[in-house]
């Protein structure tokens, strides 16, 4: 997915998962090593590239992990600041995941407000589950959840809850 500066400060969920991402070169692919459905790369309307479903996909089913190279807190404020489009995913208090760097695919998920995937941090490995069954040719989206307090993303997801904003807005 794309992203902005914003992405330098993604909020975690209850569970201690957050994201935020975009690629700014090389051609995207989908690395299968990290991929336990058929998927593929298409154009997407909420941004760029997305990820789509190529086979359904049951409820609750890890679909990919999202990789890239990790990054120290001040490394990653370094990248925000110098790039337009960065592919971030918060980890923990301290590390964060650069998906432009040896990403698995998973950095180009798009953000959606009403999502078919939830993130698990799982052993330090940022996990993408299904949240419920997904059809052939849907396109896959996770909630971002940028912290509120960095800068607003509009959003344009479409969907019915569109908060309006990628950011978290309580
Ligand atoms: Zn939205």
């Amino acid at each position: 997915m794309a992203s902005s500066k914003a992405a330098l400060a993604v909020s975690a969920d209850q569970n201690g998962e957050s994201n935020g991402n975009g690629h700014a070169n090389g051609v995207p692919r989908i690395n299968p090593d990290y991929t336990c459905f058929k998927v593929k790369l298409a154009k997407s309307k909420i941004h760029r590239w997305g990820v789509y479903a190529e086979e359904l996909i049951p409820a609750g089913r890890k679909i990919m992990e999202y990789t890239g190279e990790r990054i120290s807190r001040r490394e990653t404020k370094r990248r925000a600041d110098a790039s337009e489009m960065i592919y971030l995913f918060t980890l923990d208090n301290y590390w964060c995941l650069d998906g432009s760097v040896g990403g698995s695919g998973a950095e180009y998920i798009n953000h959606s407000c009403e999502p078919n995937l939830v993130t698990r941090i799982v052993k330090g490995h940022i996990i993408y589950m299904s949240m419920r069954d997904i059809k052939p040719g849907e396109e896959l989206t996770v909630d971002y959840r940028f912290d509120k307090k960095v800068e607003r993303v509009e959003c344009k997801c479409g969907t019915p809850k569109c908060r309006g904003t990628i950011n978290l807005t309580e």
